[in-house]
C-alpha cells in the first residue's frame, strides 16, 4: 500500500515536472531585452575637421533600428538561404540539426556544430552565453519561448538590426553603409547575398582581408536562394557576374589607433550626448608619418623586426598631432590592433637624460669627470655588472660624453650616488604611471630601463624637457559639440607642473643636441644629426625587444618605438639603425627644413674647460673646450692634471656633487622590502649585498654591519657584506667610527620570507 502511494507520488512529481516545463515554453521573453538600444552616431574629426571616423553604432548600438517595410525582401530571402532555410517551419531550433549536433558533441567532447537557427542567433545576441552544453540547452529553451513572444517577421527583424558583419558593423544598415556606402533597402541581389553570407563568420570573412573567402561564400548564398526558389536562374546569372565594389575601409577608419585612444577616454554616457569630437590631431601629419613608419619597417623586416609606433606632440599646447599605433590596424596576423604608442616596454637608455638631469640639479655639471670602468653594484639579484653597448670602458669622462654617448656604468653609477628612490619620485611625477614596483624593487637598474613605460609616457617626458622642465597632461580633443544644443566645449584641462629646474633642462637639451658628444658610439653620419637645433636620445631594451628614439625641437616632441608585438627579439639593431632614421623623417617633416634655437634661461654660465679634468685650463692642458653650467656650478679651480701618457685615472669621483651626504646611509636593502627564498636555488647563493653609502672626507675606512642588534662583520671600501637570507623580521644598521666621531644610520626594517 505505502510503495503504492511513492509510486504515485513519484509519477505525480514527474509528470508535474513536464508540465512545467512544457508551459515553462510558453513564457514570453523580457520585451525589455528585446527594444532597440538607443542609436549612437558620432563624428570624430581632425584638428581640420577632417572626418576620421563615424561612430555609427557599437556593440550593444544600432546604426539605426529599421523595421521590417524599410528591409530589402533580397535581403531577407538571401539570410534565410544563408542561415535558416527551415526558418518558417520550425518552433525556434531545428530538432533534426540538434540530434545531429548532440552526436558531434558527444563525440568530440567539446561544442563543435553550430547548428543554430536565426532564432537561436537572435537568442545569443541578446544573452551573450557561453560555449558549453547547459548553455545550449538554455538557449534552445529561450528560442523557443521567444518564438512563442515574436511572429516569425519580428523575429528576423531582430536578428537584422542585431547580429555582427564583422569590422565593428552591427545590424544590416550600419554593414550596408559600411560596406557599400548605402541604405540596406538599395541593395542589389548580389550585395545583398554578400552581407548575408558574413555573420556565419564575421572574421574569417572579413572582406577586407580574406576578400576571396567571402566571395565564395556569397556565390554559395546565390546558389542556394536559386535551389531554394527564391530567384530564377536569370537574376542568378546576373547577379553571380556583378562586380561588387567595396568601399574603402581606410577612409572609414583613418587614424584608428587614435580615435580608439578618443573614445577610451570618453565615458560611455558622453558618447551618447556628443555629435561630433574636434580632436587635436593633424591628418595631413599623421598620414604622412603612417607612410613613413611603412616605408621604413619594409626595410627594417630583415632585422626581424615588424612592427612600430610614432607618436608627435606640440609642445606648446601638449596637443597629440599624430599617433600610428601600428605598422596596419587592420593586419589581424600581427596584431595590428594593438596600439604600440600605448604599450608597455622596457625603456632601454632613454630614462638615462632625466638621471643626469636630476644629477645636474644636485650639483654635478656637465663637465663633472665619471668613471666608465668595470664596476660591480650590489642589487636585489646579486652583484650585477653593467656593460656598455661597444662592449668597452672609457676611463674618465665627463658628464656630457657618457650621456651622449649613452655609457652604462656612470649612469649607474650617478644613480646610486642620487639614490634609485629619487629618479624613481621624479619618473612618477613625470607621468611614468606604470612603474608600479617600489624604488628599491628596480633600484640602479631604473636608469637602465628595468622598468616598463609607455612611448605615450616617454614622449610626455622629453616633451617637459623641451618646455623647460615643465609637464603637461597631453590633449587629444579640442572641443565637443553636443548633440541637438548645437553648444561646443572645452574639454581636458591640462595642469602644468614644474618637474626639473629650467637651468638642468636647458643643460640637458644641450647635450642631446651635441652632435660632436655622441660621435664616440654613434659616428660622424649619424641620422640623429639635424641642419637645425634638435635633442634626441635612442634606446635599446637589453633583450633587444625594443628599439627607440625620442626627441624635440623647440616647437615639437616625437618619439618612435620599433620591435615585435609578439615579443620577439631583433637582429643586429642600435637605436641609430631601428628607430633613428624614422625618428629622423619625421623630425625633418616637422620642421620643414628649419628650427628655432633652443632659448636658454637666466643663470646659464659659459666657460671654457679643459676636456680632460672639467677644471678650468691651465697652461699645460692640451686643448680645451666650451660648456654650460649652472650659475654657482662653473668650475673654479686650474687644472691640476699632469697630462703624462703614462698617468694612472684616479678612482670613481663624485667631485661636484651636492651636498655632500654627511651621513652614513643604507643603500640596500631599503626600508620595508621583503624577500623571499627561493626553493631550489642553493641556500649558499641566496645572499644580499648590505651596501651603504658612506659620508666623503670623514676619513672613514670601515663600517660595521648589525642585524637586530649584534655585529656580523665590518667592512673596509666598499663597504658592502654579503649576508646569507633566513626566514624572520630583522632591523638592519651600519656603523662606523673615526678618531673624533661616530657615524650611524637609519635603520632599515626587512622581512625574509620562507
Ligand atoms: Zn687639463
Amino acid at each position: 500500500m505505502k510503495r503504492q502511494t511513492n509510486r504515485t507520488i513519484a509519477i505525480s512529481l514527474g509528470l508535474g515536472v513536464c508540465l512545467g516545463l512544457c508551459l515553462s515554453l510558453y513564457l514570453p521573453v523580457s520585451r525589455r531585452r528585446l527594444d532597440p538600444q538607443p542609436v549612437i552616431s558620432l563624428r570624430i574629426e581632425d584638428r581640420n575637421g577632417v572626418l576620421l571616423r563615424e561612430v555609427l553604432s557599437d556593440e550593444g548600438g544600432r546604426c539605426r533600428w529599421i523595421s521590417l517595410r524599410d528591409i530589402s525582401p533580397l535581403l531577407l530571402k538571401a539570410t534565410i538561404a544563408a542561415e535558416d532555410r527551415y526558418y518558417f517551419s520550425h518552433p525556434g531550433v531545428n530538432p533534426y540539426a540538434v540530434v545531429r549536433a548532440f552526436i558531434q558533441n558527444l563525440k568530440s567532447r567539446r561544442v563543435v556544430s553550430g547548428a543554430s537557427t536565426i532564432t537561436q542567433q537572435v537568442i545569443r545576441n541578446i544573452y551573450h552565453f557561453r560555449r558549453n552544453i547547459p548553455a545550449k540547452v538554455e538557449e534552445a529553451w529561450l528560442a523557443v519561448r521567444l518564438e512563442h513572444t515574436l511572429t516569425k517577421d519580428e523575429i528576423l527583424v531582430q536578428y537584422l538590426n542585431r547580429v555582427s558583419y564583422g569590422n565593428q558593423a552591427f545590424g544590416v544598415e550600419a554593414a550596408a553603409r559600411l560596406y557599400f556606402d548605402k541604405p540596406s533597402e538599395d541593395l542589389s541581389l548580389a550585395e545583398a547575398a554578400f552581407l548575408a553570407a558574413l555573420p556565419r563568420s564575421p572574421s574569417e570573412l572579413n572582406p577586407y582581408r580574406n576578400y576571396a573567402a567571402a566571395a565564395k561564400r556569397q556565390k554559395d548564398v546565390l546558389r542556394r536562394m536559386l535551389d531554394l526558389k527564391f530567384i530564377d536562374q536569370a537574376s542568378f546569372e546576373r547577379a553571380r557576374a556583378e562586380a561588387l565594389s567595396l568601399s574603402s575601409i581606410k577612409e572609414k577608419f583613418r587614424a584608428p589607433h587614435f580615435c580608439d585612444y578618443v573614445l577610451e577616454n570618453l565615458p560611455a554616457e558622453a558618447r551618447r550626448r556628443i555629435a561630433v569630437i574636434r580632436t587635436t590631431l593633424d591628418y595631413g601629419l599623421q598620414e604622412k608619418a603612417e607612410v613613413l613608419l611603412r616605408a621604413h619597417l619594409g626595410v627594417l623586416e630583415l632585422k626581424n623586426i615588424t612592427n612600430g609606433a610614432v607618436l608627435v606632440l606640440d609642445n606648446r599646447t601638449a596637443e597629440i598631432l599624430a599617433m600610428v599605433g601600428s605598422r596596419d590596424f587592420f593586419d589581424e596576423e600581427r596584431s595590428g590592433q594593438v596600439n604600440g604608442a600605448l604599450s608597455l616596454r622596457q625603456p632601454g637608455s632613454t630614462l638615462k637624460p632625466l638621471t643626469y638631469a636630476l644629477a645636474l640639479e644636485r650639483g654635478m655639471t656637465a663637465a663633472t669627470i665619471l668613471d666608465d670602468v668595470p664596476t660591480p653594484f650590489a642589487t636585489r639579484a646579486g652583484s650585477y655588472m653593467p656593460e656598455n653597448y661597444d662592449e668597452k670602458f672609457h676611463g674618465r669622462i665627463r658628464l656630457r660624453s657618457a650621456l651622449a654617448s649613452s655609457y652604462n656604468v656612470p649612469a649607474v653609477e650617478v644613480l646610486q650616488t642620487l639614490g634609485p628612490d629619487l629618479l624613481y619620485r621624479r619618473l612618477r611625477d613625470l607621468g611614468f604611471a606604470n612603474l608600479r614596483g617600489s624604488p628599491g624593487f628596480y633600484g640602479v637598474g631604473l636608469t637602465l630601463g628595468n622598468g616598463e613605460v609607455t612611448l605615450l609616457e616617454l614622449v610626455r617626458a622629453y616633451a617637459a624637457l623641451a618646455r623647460g622642465g615643465i609637464a603637461c597632461r597631453e590633449r587629444s580633443v579640442l572641443a565637443v559639440i553636443h548633440k541637438g544644443r548645437g553648444k561646443s566645449g572645452a574639454f581636458q584641462e591640462s595642469g602644468a607642473e614644474r618637474i626639473f629646474s629650467p637651468q638642468a633642462a636647458f643643460i640637458i637639451t644641450h647635450i642631446l643636441a651635441d652632435k660632436d658628444a655622441r660621435i664616440p658610439t654613434f659616428g660622424y653620419l649619424s641620422p640623429l644629426n639635424f641642419p637645425f637645433p634638435a635633442a634626441a636620445k635612442t634606446g635599446t631594451s637589453k633583450d633587444f625587444r625594443d628599439n627607440w628614439t625620442v626627441g624635440y625641437t623647440p616647437r615639437h616632441t616625437a618619439g618612435v618605438w620599433v620591435g615585435n608585438f609578439d615579443g620577439m627579439p631583433m637582429q643586429n639593431v642600435s637605436g641609430v639603425s631601428g628607430a633613428g632614421p624614422i625618428f629622423r623623417d619625421i623630425m625633418l617633416l616637422l620642421a620643414a627644413g628649419r628650427s628655432d634655437a633652443f632659448e636658454e634661461p637666466r643663470d646659464i654660465v659659459h666657460a671654457r674647460i679643459c676636456p680632460l679634468s672639467g677644471e678650468l685650463p691651465s697652461p699645460r692642458c692640451p686643448s680645451t673646450i666650451d660648456e654650460v653650467f649652472i650659475r654657482g656650478s662653473e668650475p673654479l679651480a686650474r687644472c691640476s692634471l699632469i697630462h703624462a701618457p703614462d698617468q694612472k685615472p684616479p678612482s670613481f669621483l663624485v667631485r661636484g656633487l651636492r651636498p655632500v651626504p654627511n651621513e652614513l646611509t643604507i643603500v640596500v636593502p631599503q626600508e620595508g622590502d621583503v624577500y623571499k627564498i627561493d626553493s631550489i636555488l642553493r641556500r649558499d647563493f641566496q645572499a644580499i649585498q648590505l651596501k651603504a653609502d658612506v659620508p666623503l672626507d670623514t676619513g672613514i675606512r670601515a663600517v660595521e654591519w648589525w642585524i637586530n642588534g649584534r655585529s656580523v662583520g665590518a667592512r673596509e671600501f666598499p663597504h658592502a657584506l654579503s649576508w646569507n637570507l633566513k626566514p624572520g623580521s630583522y632591523t638592519i644598521q651600519a656603523r662606523a667610527r673615526t678618531d673624533s666621531r661616530k657615524f650611524e644610520s637609519r635603520p632599515v626594517r626587512i622581512t625574509v620570507l620562507s
